[in-house]
C-alpha cells in the first residue's frame, strides 16, 4: 500500500488525458460510421432506434430461456424493422421506467403492451393501435372469498404503476374500499397475491390468461373491463419518420398475415412452462446471472476507481487549511451522502438528460451514481485516515527538515493508508451490494437478470435465493482477498 499510494496519485493525474483520448477516438468512429451510412431511400432506412420495453408483460414481452427478449410486441417491432431497413436496440427497462425513458429522449420509441389514452395522447403520439385490451382482476388460485369488486372492502390490490391498471383500481378504489399498491413488474405483482400481501392484482386480460397457463397460480374472477388498445409511442413531436414507418410496416404485416402468425404463435395455447427442479432452475439460469454479476462486477470496478480519486481528492481538501477547498469537498459529501442512492441514480438516468436534452447510456448514469456516492464517503474515509495520525508525526518530520509533501508522502499518509484500509474495503463491500439498485434504471446487472428470470417463471423465492448466494460467495471471495492483500501490505 505504501509504495501503492503515489502510484494511484500518478495515475489519477492521467486520467482527463485518457478522457480525452478516449472522446477524440469516439469522434472518430461516430463520424466513420455516420459517413458509412447508405444513401437513405427512407428517412428511417440504415438507422439505429433504442426502443423502450417493459420487464415482463408475457406475451408481448418476456425473456427466453437463453435470455434473449421475445414476445408479440418484440417480433412485431422486429418485423418492421427490418420490413422498413432499419435497426432496432430494445431496452427493457420497465413500464414507468420506459415512458420516463421516453419522454427524457433516452429511448426513441417504446413498445410495451402500451394503452392508447388521452391523457397519454398530451405527451406522446400513437402508432394506429395493434391490439384491443381491457383491464382485469385476478386473485390466488385457492382463495373462494373474493368472486368480485364487491368482497375487496379492506383489502389491498396489487397493480403496475403508471398502468391503466392502476388508472381503473383508483377509479373504483372509494366505491368498493379497497387500497392500490403499486408495483414495478407483473412478475411482482403476482407474488404479492400468492403471498397474500394483496388480495387481488388487475392487469390486462392477454397479460393474465398468459400468466394463468404458464402456472403463476392466480386465477380470474371478473370479465374484463372495457379497455383501450396498444399502440407504440414516440416523444410528441418526434421521430415522425419512426411512427410514419411503424404504420407502414404494421400494415404490411396484417395484409400479409404475418401480424396473424405473430398473434398465433403467441397466444393459441401456449405451451406450459415445464417445472424443473432447483438444479434445473439453476443450470437454465446461470447464463444470464453470469452476465449480470459480470455487470455488476464491471460496474463495482469501475464506480470504485473513480471514487478513490474522489476520495482522494475531496479528501486532502477536508483536511487542507485552505477555507475554499474545504467547503467545496463539504459540500459535495452533503450533497452526496445527504441524498439516497436511489433518487441520485434516477436524476442521472431520467432527470439529468430531460433537463439538458443529452441523452446517457445506462452504465455511464451507474457508474456516475455510484463513484459519486462512494467517492462522498471515501472522502470521509481518507479524511478520517488522514486526521488520525498523530499530529506530532507531521511536525516531527516537519522539524527534521522534510518538506510538508514530502512529510504527507513520507510519513502521514503511510499510516494513515493503514487506518484507512479496513472501511476502504467496507465500502467496496456496499458499493459492490449498490449496484442492485442500478436494476430500477434498467442495468442488466446480476439483480436485473434474477427478476427477469423470475418474472416469466413466477419461481421468485428460488431465483432470489441463487441470486442471493451469488452476491454472497463473490463478496466473501473479494473480502479474503482484500484481507490477505491488507496483511501483505500494510505489516
Ligand atoms: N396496457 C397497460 C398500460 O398501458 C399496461 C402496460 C404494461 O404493463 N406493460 O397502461
Amino acid at each position: 500500500m505504501r509504495r501503492l499510494f503515489p502510484v494511484l496519485v500518478r495515475r489519477a493525474r492521467a486520467l482527463p488525458w485518457l478522457v480525452a483520448v478516449l472522446a477524440v477516438l469516439a469522434l472518430f468512429g461516430g463520424a466513420a460510421t455516420a459517413s458509412a451510412e447508405p444513401a437513405a431511400q427512407s428517412p428511417v432506412a440504415g438507422k439505429t432506434y433504442v426502443i423502450g420495453t417493459d420487464t415482463t408483460f408475457a406475451p408481448f414481452e418476456f425473456q427466453d430461456g437463453s435470455g434473449n427478449q421475445t414476445g408479440i410486441d418484440m417480433d412485431l417491432i422486429r418485423a418492421i424493422a427490418q420490413k422498413q431497413g432499419f435497426t432496432v436496440e430494445i431496452k427493457s427497462l420497465g413500464f414507468d421506467a420506459a415512458l420516463q425513458a421516453l419522454q427524457s429522449n433516452q429511448v426513441s420509441g417504446v413498445i410495451a403492451g402500451m394503452s392508447i389514452t388521452d391523457e397519454r395522447r398530451n405527451i406522446f403520439d400513437f402508432s394506429d393501435p395493434y391490439f384491443d385490451s381491457g383491464v382485469q382482476m385476478a386473485v390466488a388460485k385457492g382463495n373462494t372469498d373474493v368472486t368480485g369488486y364487491e368482497q375487496l372492502r379492506g383489502k389491498t390490490v396489487a397493480v403496475k404503476r403508471g398502468s391503466e391498471g392502476e388508472t381503473f383500481a383508483d377509479s373504483i378504489k372509494g366505491k368498493y374500499g379497497f387500497t392500490v399498491k403499486p408495483l414495478d413488474q407483473s412478475a411482482t405483482m403476482y407474488a404479492d397475491v400468492k403471498a397474500g400481501n394483496s388480495v387481488a392484482v388487475f392487469d390486462d386480460y392477454p397479460v393474465l390468461a398468459y400468466g394463468i397457463s404458464q402456472n403463476n397460480g392466480l386465477k380470474t374472477v371478473t370479465d374484463k373491463e372495457q379497455g383501450s388498445s396498444y399502440g407504440f409511442a414516440v416523444n410528441k413531436g418526434q421521430n415522425p419518420e419512426l411512427l410514419a414507418a411503424f404504420n407502414t410496416g404494421l400494415a404490411e404485416l396484417k395484409s400479409s398475415g404475418e401480424y396473424q402468425q405473430i398473434l398465433d404463435k403467441y397466444l393459441k395455447d401456449p405451451t406450459a412452462a415445464t417445472q424443473s427442479g432447483f438444479f434445473g432452475l439453476l443450470t437454465d439460469s446461470f447464463p444470464a446471472l453470469m452476465k449480470g454479476l459480470g455487470l455488476t462486477l464491471l460496474a463495482t470496478l469501475l464506480s470504485l476507481l473513480v471514487a478513490l480519486v474522489l476520495g482522494i481528492v475531496f479528501g486532502f481538501f477536508k483536511v487542507s487549511e485552505n477555507v475554499v477547498l474545504r467547503g467545496i469537498a463539504t459540500t459535495y459529501v452533503s450533497i452526496f451522502r445527504g441524498t439516497p442512492l436511489l433518487v441520485q441514480a434516477f436524476f442521472f438516468y431520467f432527470g439529468l438528460p430531460q433537463m439538458t436534452g443529452v441523452p446517457m447510456d445506462v452504465l455511464t448514469a451507474g457508474v456516475l451514481t455510484l463513484s459519486l456516492n462512494a467517492g462522498a464517503y471515501m472522502t470521509e474515509i481518507v479524511r478520517g485516515g488522514i486526521q488520525s495520525v498523530d499530529p506530532g508525526q507531521l511536525e516531527a518530520s516537519r522539524s527534521l527538515g522534510l518538506s510538508y509533501v514530502t512529510s504527507m508522502r513520507r510519513v502521514v499518509v503511510p499510516q494513515a493508508v493503514k487506518i484507512m484500509t479496513p472501511s476502504f474495503i467496507n465500502q467496496f463491500v456496499i458499493t459492490l451490494k449498490d449496484t442492485s439498485l442500478l436494476a430500477v434504471i434498467g442495468f442488466a446487472e446480476l439483480t436485473y437478470q434474477g427478476q427477469q428470470i423470475y418474472a416469466s417463471n413466477f419461481r421468485t423465492g428460488e431465483t432470489l435465493l441463487i441470486v442471493a448466494a451469488l452476491y454472497f460467495i463473490v463478496i466473501t471471495l473479494l473480502t479474503q482477498l482484500s484481507n490477505v492483500l491488507d496483511r501483505k501490505f500494510n505489516k
